[in-house]
């Protein structure tokens, strides 16, 4: 039986491990934070004590980590993967990161004779728990095809996309729409309010036309209720931003409305909003806390 390895339960690992526990599969788990491991552990995981233990004793082990210097960290760190890894088995770096950061991982994974795959994932919270994540995937054809019996537990749809680097990009694309769609709506939603109209009344208004999408209505009533129950990181979303201002850098392709959505984003994480939803930034736009 083929034997998995995840480290990183944070929000979305927390969620996607728990579903490969809940499919049967023999899943090692391990988290910087020890305690984190315990809900796994209670369904029937087994806790190891390093990432290089894991990448060690699992035929895949899937990663889902903060950001490029936590995904950095937990390959080429003490005890870390790279030290584990070899005689051709997986690692999938499911975290969203820039291309750069994949292709050295990739190296590295390389290197110590593993194989490599970037998989970020299209979904919140929500749809982690559910098992309805877009994965997106590039890198390692063997190792697609190996993993998509897992994939197929975590999410609904698992394109492959080619080199490394490509579902990397393709993530970073969608984040950074969702990061300009946000900053608009919440300025369009605080502008209205403040002309006197009533929240509610707007929102219905954008949901019975051209504007009405899944997000503006689930952020929508989460702002109108001033209560922003963490799904995704606001300090995630300005990371991604970042990451593909800094992707446009290279093609001298202008990115108008993602730079303001990121100036607007850090200006939230100055207010100490970085651990609240992503929709939280309104409070940076509105300017009433
Ligand atoms: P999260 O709840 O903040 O979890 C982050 C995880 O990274 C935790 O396990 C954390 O460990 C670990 N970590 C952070 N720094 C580390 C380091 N230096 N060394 C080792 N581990 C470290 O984030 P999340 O929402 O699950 O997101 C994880 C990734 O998925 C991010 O790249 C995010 O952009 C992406 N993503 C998130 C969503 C979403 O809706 N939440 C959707 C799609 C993609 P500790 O527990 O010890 O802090």
């Amino acid at each position: 039986m083929t034997k998995y390895g995840f480290l990183g339960l944070g929000i979305m690992g927390r969620a996607m491990a728990s579903n490969l526990v809940k499919a049967g599969f023999e899943v090692s788990v391990w988290n910087r934070t020890p305690n984190k491991c315990a809900p796994l552990v209670e369904m029937g995981a087994r806790q190891a004590g390093s990432p290089r233990e894991v990448a060690a004793t699992c035929d895949i082990t899937f990663a889902m980590l903060a950001d490029p210097a936590a995904a950095t960290a937990v390959v080429l760190g003490p005890d870390g993967v790279q030290a584990g890894i070899g005689d051709g088995r997986g690692y999938v770096d499911m975290s969203t990161v820039d291309a750069e950061t994949s292709a050295a991982i990739e190296t590295a994974i390389r290197q110590a004779g593993g194989r490599f795959l970037e998989a970020p994932v299209s979904g919140t919270k929500k749809p982690a728990e559910d098992g309805t994540l877009i994965i997106l995937a590039a890198g390692d054809q063997s190792l697609y095809e190996q993993a998509l019996s897992a994939f197929d537990k975590m999410g609904k749809l698992s394109p492959y996309l080619g080199e490394t680097g490509q579902a990397a990009h393709m993530k970073l694309v969608v984040n950074m729409i969702m990061g300009g769609m946000m900053t608009a709506f919440c300025e369009g939603l605080s502008l209205g309010q403040k002309s006197g109209l009533d929240g509610q009344q707007i929102l219905d208004i954008f949901m019975a036309g051209a504007l009405a999408n899944p997000m503006f209505a689930g952020k929508g009533a989460m702002i109108l209720q001033g209560k922003y129950p963490t799904s995704f990181p606001l300090q995630h979303m300005q990371k991604d931003l970042r990451l593909a201002i800094a992707l446009g850098d290279k093609f001298a392709q202008p990115l108008s409305s993602a730079a303001a959505a990121n100036e607007t984003f850090k200006r939230a994480r100055q207010l100490g909003l970085s651990d609240e939803d992503f929709a939280a930034v309104f409070k940076a736009i509105d300017g009433k806390r």
